[in-house]
């Protein structure tokens, strides 16, 4: 029996001694909590991906795009047009606000909202569209802001795999009334846990400050009902660390994507990522399709012929979820239930040496002509 190779990871965090290091100097000044690592990782967020606009650090992705739609004054009676093919964190946001998320469908190259879709869906309740930028593709954002205009509607950025990614040249997070961007280990860069906010207005960076620590602007003089979504400075410090590198990381991935798309593009059965003329594309995920029938004997023969892991997001699309069906639409969403069928993410990250690459490719290569 030849020796199993060791096993590429589908995604890899990457902490350094940079990071070690300053947690290590938070937890010995003693300031621990949301303090000043927080207020410098807000400043140097902001100028380093959305042109300086008012950023807020909260505990998570998912606290920003919640306490975010409250900031902006979305709730009970209001609609927002949701992706279903993404993660429940978006439809859960909007119905956390007791707002009601209303599922639209995707277009089928870049998995991300069906400007056309997101028209038919518009009712008189609608205040906004949240729209991801999904696999760290943005989404369509001409067409988007079109119809936003049009209906007078709301832009809510979901960035969470995004960092640094641009549509014509404008970064993401600096389209919507709000951006959020995670910082789950997975993600582009991390703080472990945590999410940052970029805010088009200072009312709405207010507002979501005041949210994010039970309704406090000055201690002990709550202004509003709130929460405590706050950002520690030992997760501060590791976002800060983070974000002098992730830079380097993107082209890497960038690189990466580019050579997965050479040697795969002439693969039968398997379709590589397009990618949107005004894109660029920051490849948080380097997604293919396969045949729908096949996958899960590709993902197998992958991971145990040649010691590749692999990912699908998402299998499930969110109106087809036990806790989201009750906002099923009446009309079929056919592309989001194809791309959960049939899509497969093969690892890009950007730990990922030559020679891996190649028995990614070599695997891909393998494992297709198998099955034909
Ligand atoms: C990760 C993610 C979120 C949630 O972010 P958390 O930081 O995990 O709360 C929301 N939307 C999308 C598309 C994501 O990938």
């Amino acid at each position: 029996m030849t020796p199993t190779p060791h096993m590429i990871p589908a995604a890899k965090p990457l902490i350094g001694s940079e990071e070690r290091l300053a947690v290590d100097a938070v937890l010995r000044s003693g300031m621990l909590a949301q303090g000043p690592e927080v207020a410098a990782f807000e400043a140097e967020f902001s100028s380093h991906f959305v042109l300086g606009r008012p950023t807020v650090a909260l505990n998570s992705g998912t606290s920003g795009q919640h306490l975010g739609l409250l900031a902006s004054g979305v709730g009970p009676g209001d609609e927002v047009i949701v992706p279903s093919f993404t993660f429940a964190a978006v439809a859960n946001s909007v119905a956390l606000t007791g707002a009601t998320p209303v599922f639209a469908d995707i277009e089928p190259d870049y998995f991300t909202l069906d400007p056309e879709r997101v028209r038919a869906a518009i009712t008189e309740r609608t205040r906004g569209i949240m729209p991801v930028h999904l696999y760290g593709h943005p989404f369509q954002v001409d067409a988007i802001e079109a119809i936003a205009r049009d209906h007078g509607l709301a832009i809510y950025e979901d960035a969470a795999q995004a960092h640094g990614a641009s549509w014509n040249d404008r970064p993401v997070g600096t389209i919507g009334e709000f951006a959020m961007f995670s910082l789950y280990p997975t993600k582009n860069m991390t703080a472990i846990e945590g999410g940052m906010v970029s805010c088009a207005s200072s009312e709405t960076a207010r507002q979501l400050k005041l949210l994010r620590n039970q309704g406090m602007a000055t201690q002990y003089a709550n202004e509003v009902i709130g929460f405590n979504a706050r950002m520690s400075d030992v997760h501060a410090a590791v976002g800060r660390a983070q974000l002098r590198k992730v830079d380097a990381w993107t082209r890497t991935r960038q690189r990466n994507a580019a050579f997965l798309d050479r040697e795969l593009a002439l693969v039968p059965g398997v379709t590589p990522p397009r990618v949107a003329p005004e894109a660029t594309h920051v490849y948080h995920q380097y997604t293919i399709r396969v045949d729908a029938a096949e996958r899960d004997r590709i993902r197998t023969a992958l991971r145990e012929e040649h010691g590749v892991a692999t990912g699908v997001y998402y299998p499930i699309p969110n109106h087809r979820l036990p806790s989201l069906a009750q906002y099923a639409p009446a009309d079929a969403l056919t592309e989001s239930d194809r791309a959960a069928a049939e899509v497969l993410s093969l690892p890009v990250h950007p730990s990922l040496t030559d020679g891996e690459l190649q028995r990614i490719v070599a695997g891909v290569v393998a494992v297709a002509a198998a099955g034909s």
